[in-house]
């Protein structure tokens, strides 16, 4: 029998000692590492739909900024970029300028 028990751990120095922070403005819990400090979002969401992505891929084409669409959307970055080259390489390529 597998046991899954959920752990939280801090995403970049792997540490247990993490605080609830509130959540950010797409309502996804926020933590805070007390060994790195570190500020993060604690469950991003793993299921976007097309129209999810689609309006986030927009918001980055818009602003050009990841940190900022990580920020509002709780989005990985990896997420996001991988997003982005599926959509690079798909029929719909983005025109060059
Ligand atoms: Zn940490």
């Amino acid at each position: 029998m597998i046991l899954e028990k959920k752990v939280h751990v801090c995403r970049k120095c792997q540490s247990e000692k993490i605080v609830k922070n509130g959540t950010n403005g797409s309502g996804s819990p926020q933590y805070h590492c007390k060994t790195c400090g570190a500020y993060g979002v604690l469950e991003p969401r793993q299921d976007y739909t097309e129209e999810e992505k689609e309006i986030m891929i927009k918001a980055y084409q818009e602003r050009s900024s990841m940190r900022g669409i990580e920020r509002t959307f709780g989005v990985c970055r990896q997420t996001l970029s991988a997003w982005l080259k599926k959509r690079q390489n798909s029929s719909h390529p983005l025109r060059a300028r």
